[in-house]
């Protein structure tokens, strides 16, 4: 059975928070890979950076490590992004449940909000879910359906992409908060620099 972790985010930007978690998961599962999926861009424009920028930071700050992919399955795709259309393709990529097991890696703020997801139920029935802790946020699943989902504790990186972005603005640094490339790619691309972003996504 081939094994496959998915990491949806916005990632905007991605930060070490995110690559300690997939690494942590991967390592834990024992995953041939970690597939990275940046969201598509949300109806209301200006709100998240545009797709391709952070697809691009993604492949820059995953690109070093063998187990580590990005797909944009989401950004490619129409409209808003929910996550049962993601594992939909993930599947179609991957192979049917009996020659893959999916992995989807949640924070623990996400995977508190999770039953308001679309069609909730039936993401639980198409991958096992990996919730994983990060500071600031309590981590459960009493509100999940039974032996769905798998709680882990991962090393506490208290950073979030809104605290990056607003640091940016701020003109404080972000180096060791996300990867080096990442920081060049925003400095170059000038991403930031404006008024308004500190709303988590
Ligand atoms: P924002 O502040 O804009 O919401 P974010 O830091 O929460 O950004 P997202 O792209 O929203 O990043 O998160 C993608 C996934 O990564 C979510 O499941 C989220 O819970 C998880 N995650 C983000 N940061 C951390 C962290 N520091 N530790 C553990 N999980 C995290
Ligand atoms: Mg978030």
């Amino acid at each position: 059975m081939r094994r496959i972790g998915i990491m949806g985010g916005t990632f905007d930007p991605i930060h070490h928070g995110h690559l300690v978690a997939a690494s942590e998961v991967q390592a834990r599962f024992d995953l041939d890979e970690v597939v990275f999926v940046p969201t598509g861009q949300p109806y209301e424009k200006g709100r998240v950076s545009p797709a391709e920028d952070r697809y691009l930071m993604t492949v820059i700050a995953t690109a070093s490590n063998p187990r580590f992919h990005v797909s944009r399955a989401d950004i490619d795709r129409d409209g808003p992004t929910y996550t049962v259309d993601t594992l939909r393709d993930m599947r179609a990529v991957y192979g049917p449940s009996s020659s893959t097991d999916l992995f989807f890696i949640t924070g623990a703020d996400a995977l508190n909000r999770i039953l308001g997801w679309k069609d909730a139920l039936e993401m639980f029935r198409m991958a096992h879910f990996v919730g994983v802790t990060r500071p600031g946020f309590e981590l459960t699943d009493d509100h999940l359906p039974a032996h769905s989902v798998t709680l882990v504790e991962v090393p506490a990186m208290a950073i979030s992409s809104s605290a990056c972005r607003t640091r940016v603005a701020d003109g404080q640094p972000v180096w060791y908060l996300v990867p080096d490339g990442v920081v060049q790619y925003i400095n170059k691309r000038g991403l930031y620099r404006g008024s308004g972003n500190d709303t988590p996504v």
